[in-house]
């Protein structure tokens, strides 16, 4: 790192809180270095006090780029000068993109899944697809798959504070993408059941299956799921969640939420700077497949 850093080094910032544990420095560091690019990642400990301050730093030092975690995501699109159709759509920002000073607002997560999907061969566009979850991945992976061109989304979510969220996200849809969208308790599991049946995939967007809520799952039991069904899951520490062990089980094919947390980044890492992120060495390096 030290030879690499020179005078003309720019950086791209993390802002979120916490954020020590964040694997994004690491990801973002090692592309820019296995590529020669001359920028590099730092993680800042920025919550809704600091972040206006944060962000006209940003502009006075001319970063040109920044991610946003948690408690950022919505809080910041007041800062900022520009959003993309899916940021607007999410009310949310995890990738700031600074040209000239014009600071644009992008949303990441739901592209890395789908791309996540279309690097395993999986094809959804045009297909049904059931998603449980309403909170901030799930209503990336919505958006994104309305907008890409999923022909229907049925969601599923506890009656918890994110109901609201899931029914404005349905309402969206709705009015502002060809998609047709529904919302239904996740409690109804014979809904549930119904509403797989007949789906090409089923996605968990929900913290399920990880801590503290490792080795556990809402679905009951395999008769949910049938062979030729995609089945997927957000979380990835586990590496293979209860759900997607139950889903091997039957014979889906499944994937954990690895390829996401890689492709938000490599669509992040092309809005900066113009370049694809090395996705097989990066493969070997976050030990994927
Ligand atoms: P969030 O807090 O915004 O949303 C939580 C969601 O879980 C809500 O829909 C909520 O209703 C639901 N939920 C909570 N308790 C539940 C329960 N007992 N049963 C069923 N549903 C329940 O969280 P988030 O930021 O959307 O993150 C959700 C998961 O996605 C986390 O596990 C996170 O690690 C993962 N994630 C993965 C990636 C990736 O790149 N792979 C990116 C973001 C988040």
């Amino acid at each position: 790192m030290a030879e690499r850093i020179t005078g003309h080094t720019e950086l791209i910032g993390l802002m979120a809180y916490p954020i020590r544990h964040s694997s994004s420095p690491a990801i973002h560091n090692e592309a820019f270095a296995y590529l020669g690019l001359d920028y590099a990642y730092l993680a800042f400990e920025v919550d809704q006090d600091t972040l206006e301050d944060a962000i006209k730093g940003m502009r006075a030092l001319k970063m040109p780029g920044a991610n946003l975690s948690m408690p950022n995501k919505a809080a910041v699109i007041p800062y900022l000068d520009n959003l993309s159709s899916a940021a607007r759509l999410c009310g949310a920002v995890n990738t700031i993109v600074n040209k000239d000073g014009i600071l644009t607002g992008h949303i990441t997560d739901g592209m890395g899944y789908m791309q996540a999907l279309k690097d395993d061969g999986i094809d959804v566009i045009g297909k049904k697809m059931t998603i449980a979850g309403s909170g901030g991945a799930a209503t990336a992976i919505q958006i994104q798959a309305a907008l890409d061109g999923v022909k229907e989304i049925s969601i599923f979510n506890i009656r918890d504070k994110f109901w609201d969220n899931a029914q404005e996200t349905v309402d969206k849809i709705m009015e502002q993408t060809d998609c047709k969208a529904a919302l239904y308790d996740l409690a109804d599991l014979d809904k549930l059941k119904e509403e797989i049946e007949d789906s090409y995939l089923f996605a968990n967007a929900t913290g399920m299956g990880m801590k503290p809520r490792e080795g556990q799952t809402y679905i009951p039991d395999k008769s949910f799921f049938r062979q030729d069904l995609i089945v997927t899951d957000v979380v990835y520490s586990p590496a293979e969640t209860a759900m997607l062990k139950l889903a091997k089980e039957v014979g889906c094919k499944t994937m954990n939420g690895m390829g996401m947390l890689l492709f938000q980044a490599a669509e992040a890492f092309r809005l900066w700077t113009g370049r694809e992120m090395p996705i097989d060495h990066m493969k070997q390096v976050l030990h994927m497949g």
